[in-house]
Parts: C-alpha cells; structure tokens; sequence
C-alpha cells in the first residue's frame, strides 16, 4: 500500500492510500463532453478507460496531537487504513483527533468495526455541523438503500454523543483549520495545515482528479450540488495558484499532492 511522508514546517504529515484503483474515468464526469474529455486526460498522460484514483487519508504529526483527516472504508477494504498506521508505528489508541470531511462512505468508512466499534479509542471526533445534521437525519437515511443507510448507523450515529460539531471556519487544533468547500455535499469541509510558515491546503473532494484544474466545469457524480461545487472549485483552485499552496486531493494518486498553475485564465494542476 502506498503511503507517502513529508513536511509541513514542524508537522510530519503521511498521506497513505486507503484503496488505489484503475478506473474508467468517463462515468465519473456526466457532464463532460466525450471528446473533450479524452484530450483533457491526454494533456495529463491519462488513458481515459484507465485513470489511477486513491483514498489518501492525511495523517498529521504535531508536537502535541496525532491527527487524522478521514478514515477511509474500513470493513470494505479490511482496515487499510489499520495496516497502513501500523507500519508507521502508531497503534488506534495513539490517534487522539479524528476530523470527518463530509458524510460519504469512503472517508467515514472506518471509524467503526463490522459490528459498530469504535476502532480509535482516544480521539475526538470533529464534523462541520450542517454535515453531520444532513447525513444522520432520519430523513436522509430513509431515503438510502440498506447498505448505505447500515454504514451512517454503524460508523456515524455511534459518535452521537461524543462528536464536536463545528460551524466556523477557524483552528480545531493547533495548526490545523476547517475550510468550508461546499457543493460536492452540503458542507463538504476542507483542511488547512499551517506550520512554520508553510502550508498546506487540502481539498479532499473539491475536485477528483488534476483535468478538473482546467474544466473545474466538470462535475464529479459525487457531487450534490453542481452549481456550488464548480463555484468552489474556482474560489479553491484561484487561491492555490494565487497563494502557492501546496495542495492535496483525497482521490489524486497517491500521495495526492500537487501545485496550481495559471496562465491566461487556464489552471493546470502540477504534480508535486
Ligand atoms: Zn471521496
């Protein structure tokens, strides 16, 4: 499994990859012109019926916390993320906050065990309030299939009590930030980690692969709101190249990490 480590100023950060898969990209993208895509994958190197997509689940070391942002599918793809920790020599327990970017089951998928255990004893678990209120409502749940609705009750609705529900953009822990990037869901959030002067920004799904760069247009399936989601891809993919971030991606190759250029009002995504 692929895991990749760097720095943040004083952070250590992992970027380990949950699920890496070759998928035919087109599905993906409903509202991507057929021809206009292909070239868009070939500007890239991409065979568009053979595109790499990861889960990077980001792992953040500061002085003081052990921070996870998501936790992959869990049970799915028997604990990946367990083994991935593992080899890094970080046991469950050693995990004290766990931050859960938006409802959908590939980035709350293992905070549970099959049976609706909590597999990470110590943490605090922290949720953008209108997420967390969307996706465990009774009424979202009934409109799901049964396996859906089983992964929100088993991993989700356990936290019930526990879970810190935040509603401002602003630091949860030192040097790290909630960023709210609407649209792929209601409040679908991303990351800021901030560390001696560097910074990294990650977007989780704001977008899903690097052609999105220049068609920020094109939609991910994923996506709840097309409209607000393409609007911050924009707002994102402007601050990026404005500011220099370094900026990571849930679903880009591992490790996921790349810059935004821009020249002539085109963004093209830069692979660290
Ligand atoms: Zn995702």
């Amino acid at each position: 499994m692929a895991t990749y480590r760097f720095k943040i100023g004083d952070f250590d950060c992992i970027s380990m990859d949950d699920d890496p898969t070759v998928r035919d990209a087109l599905p993906s993208f409903p509202n991507a012109p057929p021809d206009e895509f292909e070239a868009a994958l070939r500007a890239y190197n991409l065979e568009p019926g053979a595109v790499p997509f990861s889960m990077n689940i980001l792992l953040v070391k500061t002085p003081e916390h052990r921070v996870l942002i998501d936790t992959g599918m869990g049970a799915d793809r028997n604990y990946t993320l367990l083994t991935n920790l593992k080899s890094e020599g970080i046991e469950p327990g050693d995990v004290d906050v766990i931050f859960i970017t938006h409802g959908h089951g590939d980035h709350f998928g293992g905070i549970a065990d099959k049976d609706g255990a909590l597999l990470f004893p110590n943490a605090r678990f922290l949720m953008w309030k209108g997420e967390w209120e969307y996706w465990t409502s009774e009424a979202t749940l009934s409109t799901f299939d049964e396996s859906r609705a089983a992964g929100i009750r088993r991993n989700l609705l356990p936290l019930k009590d526990k879970i810190e529900l935040i509603d401002k953009e602003g630091e949860f822990v030192p040097g790290i930030s909630a960023v709210p990037a609407w649209g792929h869901t209601p409040y679908h959030t991303a990351i800021m980690v901030t560390s001696n002067g560097q910074r990294l920004l990650h977007i989780v799904d704001a977008f899903h692969q690097p052609y999105q760069a220049e068609h920020p247009e094109w939609s991910h399936r994923g996506d709840s709101n097309r409209e607000i989601a393409e609007a911050t891809r924009r707002s994102i993919l402007k601050r990026a190249a404005d500011e220099k971030l370094l900026v990571m991606a849930y679903h880009i190759p591992n490790p996921g990490l790349g810059y935004v250029t821009e020249k002539d009002g085109v963004w093209t995504w830069l692979r660290y």
